[in-house]
């Protein structure tokens, strides 16, 4: 046979060995077909630079998605949230790498330099136990009547929200400060699924473009979007746990002091090898 034929033998072959990743958002279990060594190397070369931002990786995990999923089930990489995310990569790691996921960690209370063995099936485990909140606001405004339904943002709005707060950062030359503050004041636009304004149904909110999203976001009254009690930045601050995803991922303890390391570990860390 011929290099085509071959590559060809196996793909089909890759329908046998099927493994079944849990996927918060559809409360259910995807099946998947396993990694080439292709995909290994590329995930295993961008997860060496991981502290950086790099939007051609995030969206090569979102690729990896639709590429690798064999289930019927409807869900695409466009509608996964960052959990999912986590659970998805932390899946694909357990099921294609055998070796034990390992990080060289250093303790920022006692400077201890040590290896910590990464357990991904409580971290999966963790994920399970999550509930998926979701929230309606109806409230009227100068005569005017909205109907909101909040809910945990697309893993793709928030990197696309992340890209667009570098571009920002940089063109205007923010601070530190001035960043988080754009990102607080733009992230309650990606937690509205659907917006309704007098009864009528905005087409399609959830799917809008980034840009066309955050126009329409900018065009609602503030004290609907970001200021007092009733508005989305307020709920999302009661209710949502803003740092949810990331506390899954402190399983990180210095053997020494017990200190626990924060932020150590992400989901760009699971190909590590
Ligand atoms: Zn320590």
């Amino acid at each position: 046979m011929n290099v085509k034929e071959a590559i060809q033998l196996l793909n089909e072959s890759k329908g046998m060995h099927v493994y079944d990743v849990f996927i918060p958002s559809v409360q259910k279990e995807i099946s998947f077909k396993p990694i080439t060594t292709g995909q290994q190397k590329t995930l295993s070369k961008f997860s060496m630079n991981a502290n950086t931002f790099n939007l051609d990786y995030e969206f090569m995990k979102l690729a990896l998605f639709d590429e690798l999923k064999i289930s019927n089930e409807p869900i695409t990489s466009n509608d996964l949230t960052e959990l999912d995310m986590v659970c998805f990569l932390a899946g694909i790691r357990l099921n294609n790498i055998m070796e034990p996921l390992e990080i060289i960690c250093k303790c920022g209370e006692c400077d201890n330099k040590f290896e910590f063995k990464i357990d991904l099936d409580t971290v999966i485990q963790k994920c399970k136990g999550l509930d998926q909140k979701e929230f309606l606001i109806k409230t009227t405004i100068d005569d005017i009547r909205y109907e909101l339904t909040i809910k945990y943002p697309t893993y793709k709005s928030l990197i696309e929200l992340e890209e667009y707060i570098n571009l920002l950062s940089k063109e205007l030359s923010y601070n530190e400060d001035q960043t988080i503050e754009s990102r607080l004041f733009l992230k309650p636009a990606f937690f509205i699924y659907d917006l309704k304004i007098n009864e009528v149904e905005v087409e399609n909110f959830n799917t809008l473009d980034f840009l066309s999203k955050i126009e329409m976001y900018n065009e609602l009254p503030p004290t609907l979007t970001i200021l007092g009690e009733n508005s989305i930045l307020n709920l999302l601050l009661t209710k949502f746990n803003l740092q949810e995803t990331s506390s899954i991922l402190n399983i990180i303890k210095c053997p020494k002091c017990k200190h626990e390391l924060e932020g150590v570990l992400s989901n760009d860390s699971f190909f590590i090898i």
